[in-house]
């Protein structure tokens, strides 16, 4: 069901280069994420474990801008219908192990293996610690009481998006940006691209 251009996503490769990714450099900022964020709101208001769409007057009575990086089509209360998405069901042990596969990340392809992969989180940071900490991911069917990963990019969903996108362009002072808001497929890098691209054009 999927369309023809989502062959030039799969990585056909004919090395025994057994790398995933093509891309050059590969990790995560030194600290990790939740540092790097830290450093980026420092003196700003941060408010957690709000529901936009729950209080969206009182947050857009409050700012001259909002963005949004919620699901577009809960902006719009689903009025169209539904976007569909992947999710994930996440089991994470603790092992009494200083080391359970040797990497960060090893990917699981066959049909038999129940999850997709498997991370071993202290490789990121290169730790040393005597214990380590694995998290198996498994494909999981989305419904809106849980998380939204990856976006469905099938004709269907595209027309849907197409539809709520030009709702989004009549809103006044709201920007919907990231890979819900945008209902894209993004990477790290294409979401901090994506951010800095807009920041440009709204300053
Ligand atoms: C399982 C998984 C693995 C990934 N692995 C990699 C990888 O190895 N390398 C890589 O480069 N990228 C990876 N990504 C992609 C990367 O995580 C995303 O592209 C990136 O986090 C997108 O940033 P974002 O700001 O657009 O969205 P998000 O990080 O999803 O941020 C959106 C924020 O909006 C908040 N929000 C949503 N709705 C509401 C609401 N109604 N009210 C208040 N807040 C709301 C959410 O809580 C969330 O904090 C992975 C993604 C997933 C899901």
């Amino acid at each position: 069901d999927l369309p023809s251009s989502i062959i030039r996503r799969l990585p056909v490769r004919f090395t025994y280069n057994n790398n995933y990714f093509n891309d050059r450099y590969q990790g995560i900022p030194i600290g990790g994420y939740t540092k790097i964020f830290k450093q980026l709101l420092a003196g700003s208001d941060v408010e957690l474990n709000v529901d936009f769409i729950k209080e969206r007057h009182k947050y857009i009575n409050k700012a001259l801008k909002v963005i949004f990086t919620g699901t577009i089509d809960s902006y719009f209360d689903y009025c169209f219908g539904d976007l569909e998405y992947r999710s994930l069901r996440f089991e994470t042990e603790t092992l009494n192990t200083s080391n359970y596969q040797g990497v960060a990340v090893v990917n699981y392809t066959d049909r038999e293996t129940p999850y997709t992969r498997i991370i071993e989180h202290k490789h990121f940071e290169f730790g040393t610690q005597p214990k380590t900490v694995i998290t198996r991911e498994y494909p999981q069917n989305w419904n809106r009481t849980i998380e939204p990963y990856y976006p469905i990019n099938d004709n269907r969903n595209q027309q849907l998006y197409a539809k709520y996108k030009n709702l989004a362009e009549k809103e006044k002072n709201i920007i919907f940006g990231g890979r819900l808001g945008e209902y894209k497929y993004y990477d790290m890098q294409d979401t901090i691209r994506s951010a800095l691209n807009l920041t440009k054009e709204i300053l």
